[in-house]
């Protein structure tokens, strides 16, 4: 997958990607379904998927919106959420871009739920360089650990002739709530993370971190936890 090079995010969706038309009723059991669902709707959790076509490359590319299928591919395998690549991984962990809320709870982000995929070294520096957004309020985490706990999505609430969507709201699969969600990105939740001082260097030869001499994670910078 070489969209990333386009400049264009893999999980971006592109304007020939647009939702198709769907139907939402509502179960006799409680929870959300379409009035013509496939057996392709569902994730093999059972939760109910907004419905787009992928055809990535066609159109213009719409920024800032997030295409659920490669999201979710992105998410589940862990790769890079904008080349679509395999991301940083070292000893400590593999490395994610988050915006910075250090302030939310004391050991942040472990417990985080994460809708943005990990990075790659390479990704992650021309990130940085090219969106406003990340230059500021940004930081660079290793993750040791992460799990596919839920989505984020409409949710919806029972009504008659047609359930209703009330709120976007990250839901786990565990929560009952997960019936009435029709899913728009998978969700991680972050756990082990290390809070990186500065952005990790690149490493166009990799494999000198594992040659006798060299300790591990050379070139990553120095790290803190915060206080
Ligand atoms: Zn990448």
């Amino acid at each position: 997958m070489t969209l990333g090079r386009s400049g264009v995010p893999y999980i971006t969706t592109w304007s020939a990607e647009e939702s198709l038309p769907t139907t939402v009723i509502q179960r006799p059991g409680g929870g959300i379904a379409y009035l013509d669902e496939t057996l392709v709707d569902r994730d093999e959790n059972g939760v109910l998927w907004q419905r787009v076509p992928s055809r990535p490359g066609r159109g213009r590319p719409e920024f800032g919106k997030v295409h659920p299928l490669r999201q979710r591919r992105a998410m589940r395998r862990l790769l890079c959420g904008i080349c679509g690549g395999v991301p940083d991984r070292t000893d400590e962990g593999v490395l994610w871009l988050v915006r910075d809320f250090r302030g939310d709870w004391p050991d942040w982000p472990d417990g985080m739920a994460a809708t943005e995929p990990p990075v790659c070294l390479p990704c992650a520096h021309r990130s940085v360089g090219a969106c406003p957004a990340l230059r500021i309020g940004f930081v660079a985490v290793r993750v040791g650990q992460s799990t596919v706990a839920g989505v984020y999505g409409t949710v919806y609430q029972g009504g008659q002739p047609f359930p209703a969507p009330v709120d976007d709201a990250v839901v786990a699969f565990d929560d009952s709530a997960i019936r009435w969600v029709q899913a728009a990105q998978l969700v991680r939740e972050l756990g082990d993370c290390t809070i990186l001082r500065a952005m990790p260097e690149r490493r166009d030869q990799l494999w000198q971190r594992d040659r006798p001499g060299v300790p591990n994670g050379v070139g990553d910078g120095t790290q803190a936890h915060p206080a």
